[in-house]
């Protein structure tokens, strides 16, 4: 069976907007720290001698919009209408066809919960390259090596990049498509993410940390990113035919997603990966998938 060769390149898979999975990424701006001006609108006429000012400063917490993001309490993923046309892997046209259809259904769920976490979702644009000839696809420069697809952000909005012939000449079709499937879910895991600013702010979680910090943070994103992906299509399995023998393939893929196929500790583990996914496809809620207050071992 073609799955485990695969997956061993899948492990690495996913991947990271450029900007935010640099270790060494340079802080954004500083934290300001504003003082606060007490308002007192209407004069008073007795002199206030007992009422105290602010002696705490106010800190903004920017990893709070990640810990304590709206996304997590925007309820549940729902399910959407969109009819799948006959899968194409076989070509790279028909991989793109296919993928931007996978997105159109993913922009339907979460455009609303993202709505829902005060943000606005703007879909993200698909792009297929090849490592051979990375400079063909100018829109995806620079792909991680050992990847198969990767997120990053330019110009207006969010690209996915797929790294279309790492899906040809599968051994088991059905099996191809639902890590395609699965992949493209966890890519527009990652645009939600940078949709309700978690990508934006998690380079603070990554501020002063050691190696072994920032790595584990690197490992709360991806855990995340498919979790939100999983969450998407448990609501939508029916579409995605999810049940029985199918389910049992997808619930092997991402038990077999993880760092043990890799050389970087950024991912998390195989166990983890299925812990995220296969709780995440159960609940349809991306209240499972707040994979930054979790302990340490959960995102090992
Ligand atoms: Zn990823």
């Amino acid at each position: 069976m073609k799955i485990p060769n695969r997956l061993a390149v899948v492990a690495a898979l996913c991947v990271l907007s450029v900007s935010a999975c640099a270790p060494n990424s340079s802080p954004t701006a500083a934290v300001p720290t504003p003082t606060l001006t007490p308002t007192t609108s209407t004069p008073t006429p007795t002199p206030v001698a007992v009422v105290s000012t602010p002696s705490d400063p106010i800190s903004i917490d920017l990893a709070d919009g990640v810990i304590h993001n709206k996304l997590y309490t925007a309820g549940k993923v729902p399910a959407v209408r969109c009819s799948l046309p006959r899968p194409d892997l076989t070509s790279k046209a028909g991989m793109v066809a296919y993928a931007k259809v996978l997105v159109a259904c993913m922009d339907k769920a979460w455009a609303p919960m993202v709505e829902r976490s005060d943000a606005y979702l703007v879909p993200p644009e698909v792009f297929a390259y090849s490592m051979r000839h990375p400079e063909a696809t100018p829109e995806c420069l620079d792909p991680p090596a050992n990847s198969d697809a990767f997120y990053h952000w330019s110009g207006m909005t969010g690209k996915i990049c797929l790294e279309w012939e790492e899906f040809l000449d599968a051994d088991d079709p059905v099996a191809n498509l639902i890590d395609f499937e699965q992949l493209v879910a966890h890519e527009y895991g990652h645009h939600v993410q940078r949709s309700v600013g978690i990508l934006t702010l998690y380079n603070e979680l990554m501020r002063g940390k050691s190696e072994a910090g920032q790595l584990e943070v690197m490992r709360r994103k991806e855990l995340q990113a498919s979790c939100l992906g999983a969450a998407f299509l448990g609501a939508n399995k029916q579409t995605f035919a999810l049940s029985g023998r199918r389910l049992g393939i997808w619930r092997s893929i991402v038990q077999h997603v993880g760092d043990e196929y890799s050389t970087v500790r950024d991912h998390g583990s195989r166990k983890n990966h299925g812990y995220w996914t296969i709780r995440a496809f159960a609940t349809t809620n991306p209240a499972s998938c707040n994979t930054f207050t979790a302990p340490a071992k959960r995102v090992s």
